[in-house]
């Protein structure tokens, strides 16, 4: 099939979190399966980077956004060891900023452009898509595009529309104001019209109602956001839509996150030598100025700090926790401030067992998947959550709050039974926290002879089962084929 694979974000080239890790790893996975699979990102200043190349595709192209005449032009370069073409639609005045989303004024505009600019590429390219793509509200009004302005064109005769949500907690609500610079003016009857009268237009529910199938990152977030609780709003809209709505759990890309393979950690390990990860632990806590000690578990954390991510719990949780409990923690992250001053303070006030790292780093979310005990999760709501799925693979025992993707990956460890990979908790308070950590640090128990068996039990369930984008792949391929005309 031909698909096109529209998004925000694309790792290696731009990511701020998950979304890239996805639009990074899929379309390399269906590349591999034959399909020809092509995808489409903005050329942000950081894509430009002196050991990157890029080739012209398209000169300079005017697209006419309800007078706002936007020039760019698109330049190629292929997904890291394969041959899936990325397609990067450069425009200085929209994408040359300091990070890859803001809240200036021409936000809209910047990803209505991204998607005008992508079917515009395929016509100039004659490439006919089967499958449209889209994720998040940043590409949400592709199927509308495709409906109406885009539909005279033949070459999208046969092409349907796939939207995956990877968050509704971001659904690009603007003023009604900016819908002349979607380029959709004239398909105004086509948005939600009590919205429309009260003056905004939302992107993300544009896309619910247009797209042929919706798809979300786990089966549990998909049934969350259909209830008011989770839906931020858009509950209903997905409940009328629930025949096709899916929920398929995101994959590990094992090239870049296996710790038999793994570039970035000091000794690479297996199930059958977890002794290596007794390494990584030690140049993770020396690199992070804390002692080691064989018998004191370490908690890592990588995220970005914000509401959505729990965080609010560990301020009340862990400093009672560190003071009473022999424990370590090594925090990476950036994100609120408020957030960023409770993880430094508690590395000042306990700094025998707290570092923090303030910042984005690859190298350092991967020594800290490898070299720590366990890793904690608390999220408020996890549409699908890559970190826990790195935990497990690297034996790193997850610790989460049953909600989305990570109720669907994390299953309580019980020792009777012996069955279980991680540590869960049901109720996102303080109460439900400390439950979590206390288990946790029981499993764990001395470090020492049954003790550790035990946790390498949990270590062993762990890391047995198989996240990897080979399983999940295909769920997105037969949806493709079920929409597809046949
Ligand atoms: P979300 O998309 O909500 O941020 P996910 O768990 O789905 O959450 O994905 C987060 C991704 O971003 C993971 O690959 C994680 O390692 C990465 N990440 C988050 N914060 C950082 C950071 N400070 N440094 C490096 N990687 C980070």
């Amino acid at each position: 099939m031909n698909v096109l694979f529209v998004s925000a974000e694309v790792a290696p080239f731009a990511k701020t979190g998950g979304l890239g890790d996805v639009a990074g790893a899929l379309p390399r996975y269906l590349g591999k399966n034959g399909h020809d699979v092509r995808v489409v990102v903005p050329m942000y200043q950081r894509v430009r980077t002196k050991d990157r190349q890029f080739e012209p595709v398209l000169g300079e192209t005017v697209i006419d956004l309800g007078g706002t005449r936007v020039p760019f032009s698109v330049y190629s370069s292929k997904l890291p060891g394969t041959e899936v073409p990325v397609y990067f639609i450069h425009c200085p005045g929209l994408y040359d900023r300091p990070n890859i989303y803001t809240s200036d004024s021409d936000e809209h505009l910047r990803f209505c452009v991204l998607q005008h600019a992508a079917l515009r590429l395929c016509q100039a390219l004659q490439f006919a898509p089967d499958i449209v793509h889209a994720n998040d509200w940043q590409t949400a009004l592709l199927p509308l595009m495709l409906r109406t302005v885009y539909a005279w064109d033949r070459l999208f005769s046969r092409t349907r529309t796939v939207l995956t949500i990877h968050n509704i907690g971001h659904q690009g609500t603007f003023g009604a104001h900016v819908l002349p610079e979607t380029g959709l003016a004239g398909a105004a009857g086509s948005f939600h019209q009590d919205h429309l009268r009260e003056g905004r237009i939302n992107f993300l529910l544009t896309g619910i109602l247009y797209a042929n199938v919706i798809t979300t990152v786990s089966p549990t977030y998909a049934r969350e956001i259909q209830t008011p609780e989770h839906g931020v709003g858009l509950d209903a809209f997905l409940r009328g839509r629930r025949d096709v709505l899916f929920g398929i759990l995101n994959g590990i890309d094992e090239d870049e996150w296996s710790p038999e393979r793994d570039q970035k950690i000091a000794v690479r390990y297996s199930v059958d030598t977890l002794e290596g990860k007794e390494e990584n632990k030690r140049v993770l806590l020396r690199a992070g100025g804390l002692p080691y000690v064989d018998d004191v578990p370490l908690i890592g954390i990588v995220s970005r700090l914000v509401w959505q991510k729990g965080f609010d719990l560990c301020v009340d949780v862990l400093p009672g926790m560190l003071r009473h409990s022999r424990v370590q923690l090594v925090v990476l992250g950036t994100g609120e401030p408020k957030y960023e001053q409770f993880f430094g303070e508690l590395a000042r006030r306990f700094p025998k067992q707290v570092a923090y790292k303030r910042g984005f780093s690859e190298p350092l979310a991967h020594q800290i998947e490898a070299g720590a005990d366990m890793f904690l999760m608390p999220s408020r709501y996890e549409p699908c959550g890559l970190n826990q799925l790195y935990s497990l693979r690297y034996g790193t025992v997850p610790i989460v709050h049953r909600t989305g993707g990570l109720a669907d990956t994390v299953q309580l460890f019980n020792a009777r039974t012996g069955t279980g990979n991680g540590v869960v908790f049901d109720h996102f308070n303080g109460e439900g926290l400390t439950f979590a950590l206390k288990y946790a640090l029981n499993l764990f128990g001395s470090g020492r002879g049954p003790d550790r068996a035990r946790f390498q039990t949990v270590q062993r369930n762990a890391m047995s089962a198989s996240h990897a984008w080979e399983e999940r792949v295909g769920y997105y391929e037969a949806l493709y084929r079920r929409i597809a005309p046949g």
